[in-house]
C-alpha cells in the first residue's frame, strides 16, 4: 500500500468543515479555508473530500516522544516539565527553510514514499497512557503543523485533560477563528511562529501575514498562554526595521508575551543563506527590549547568548530560571507563580510543585 493510500485510510469525517453544495466542502481548519470538491485535496494534501464529506487524519502518529517543554519552545508554560509530544504528517505552508521538512512536506515531495513505514497506528487512549507512564505533565502536538489534524488532537487532548495533563499546540498560527474556538476548551498553550512582517514573504512560504497576526491576537484574547518564535534567517527577516515591527506587534498584544529569537541553520531548499550568529540573535534581543518586550529569549545557541536563555523578573531583574539549552540549571519561581524576591506575579503558567523540577537533565528525548 502506498503512503497516500495508507494515510487516506486513516481518516474520518471532520468537524472543521462546512458543506457548500452536494459535492463540495469548505475546510475551516486553517486560513487557506480551502474549497474542496469531491475527490480533491486541500492545500495541505492531508485533508480531502470523499463523496462530499471532508475526511481528516485520525488514529496515527508519525512520531511520539517525551521532550522537555523548553524544546517546543515554551519557557513560561510549566517550565521544566516533560511534554509527551506527537507529530503527524503534512503542513499548510511550504517554507524553503523548514527544519522538519521530511515529515511536514510529506505528500508534496515526489519521493515521499520514502516515509512508508513511518506511520504508527495508535489510539488516543494509548497516547494518554504513555503520557502517564512517562510522567509527562503536558501533551503537545508538534513536529508538523497541528492545525491540519485538529480533530484528532482534540480527541487526544480531551482524554489528556481528564487524566490531569495540560495541552499545547506548536503551530505556525495560520489559523481561523473557527479552529481556535474549537480548540479553546482543550488547550491552554499556543506557540506561534511569526516568521516575518512582510506579506509578500509570507506568500513566498505559501501563506499570508494577516491571519497569523489575527490568530495571535485572538488566541491571547481567548486566554490561551501564547509564546512567539521568530527564526532569524539572515537576509530574509533580520533587518532591524522588520525585527522592530515584529517586536512592536507582539508588544501591542501584550508586553508579557515571550518572544524567542532562534538561530537558523541551512536546511531543505534554503542552503544559500549563512547560519545565524550569536551576535545577530543578541541584536534582535536588543531590538525587542527597545520595543518594550519583557521576556526575550535567544534560542538554538546554548551557552553562546549569555543571560538570554534565562528568565529574569521583569520587575526586580532577579534571575528566576537559569537554562542551558533545554536544561534547567536553577528554578526559583514560587508555587504561586511569583518572584521570590519582589513577589511580582510572573506572567505564564507555572508548576505548583517546583520541588519536582529536575535540574540535572533526565536525558532527552525519550523515544516511545
Ligand atoms: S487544513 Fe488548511 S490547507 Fe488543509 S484542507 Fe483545511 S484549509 Fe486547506
Amino acid at each position: 500500500m502506498s503512503l497516500v493510500e495508507e494515510l487516506d485510510r486513516l481518516t474520518r469525517p471532520g468537524d472543521l468543515g462546512e458543506k457548500v453544495d452536494d459535492s463540495s466542502v469548505r475546510c475551516l481548519a486553517c486560513a487557506h479555508t480551502c474549497l474542496i470538491r469531491d475527490g480533491q485535496r486541500g492545500v495541505c494534501k492531508i485533508r480531502f473530500n470523499r463523496d462530499g464529506k471532508l475526511q481528516v487524519p485520525w488514529g496515527y502518529v508519525s512520531s511520539i516522544q517525551v521532550d522537555p517543554i523548553e524544546k517546543k519552545p515554551f519557557y513560561h508554560f510549566l517550565a521544566g516539565s516533560d511534554a509527551l509530544t506527537f507529530g503527524m504528517l503534512g503542513c499548510n505552508l511550504q517554507c524553503d527553510y523548514c527544519q522538519n521538512w521530511l515529515t511536514s512536506q510529506a505528500l508534496r515531495e515526489e519521493d515521499s514514499e520514502r516515509l512508508s513505514g513511518i506511520i504508527r497506528k495508535i489510539s488516543s487512549d494509548e497516547i494518554v497512557e504513555y503520557g502517564k507512564q512517562y510522567g509527562a505533565d503536558v501533551v503537545a502536538s508538534s513536529y508538523n503543523e497541528p492545525l491540519i489534524s485538529s480533530e484528532w488532537a482534540r480527541d487526544i487532548f480531551i482524554k489528556a485533560g481528564q487524566a490531569g495533563l495540560k495541552q499545547v499546540y506548536v503551530s505556525n498560527g495560520f489559523a481561523t477563528p473557527d479552529v481556535l474556538d474549537y480548540l479553546k476548551p482543550v488547550i491552554q498553550g499556543f506557540k506561534v511562529d511569526l516568521k516575518t512582517m512582510q506579506d509578500d514573504h509570507y506568500r513566498d512560504l505559501g501563506g499570508r501575514l494577516q491571519p497569523v497576526l489575527d490568530s495571535i491576537q485572538y488566541a491571547h484574547q481567548l486566554g490561551l498562554w501564547v509564546e512567539i518564535v521568530t527564526l532569524i534567517v539572515p537576509g530574509f527577516n533580520d533587518s532591524p526595521g522588520e525585527l522592530a515591527d515584529i517586536a512592536g506587534f507582539i508588544q501591542s498584544v501584550s508586553p508579557h508575551i515571550p518572544w524567542h529569537v532562534t538561530a537558523f541553520r541551512p536546511d531543505y531548499k534554503m542552503m544559500d543563506k549563512p547560519r545565524t550568529s550569536a551576535a545577530q540573535l543578541l541584536t534582535a534581543v536588543d531590538i525587542g527590549k527597545k520595543q518594550g518586550l519583557n521576556y526575550i529569549y535567544a534560542g538554538n545557541m546554548p551557552g553562546s547568548v549569555g543571560k538570554y536563555e534565562n528568565t529574569i523578573c521583569h520587575n526586580c531583574q532577579s534571575s528566576l530560571i537559569d537554562r542551558r539549552g533545554y536544561l534547567i540549571l536553577k528554578y526559583r519561581i514560587t508555587a504561586e507563580g511569583t518572584c521570590p524576591d519582589c513577589e511580582t506575579r510572573i506572567p505564564g503558567v507555572w508548576t505548583e510543585h517546583p520541588e519536582r523540577i529536575h535540574t540535572a537533565g533526565p536525558g532527552f528525548p525519550r523515544v516511545i
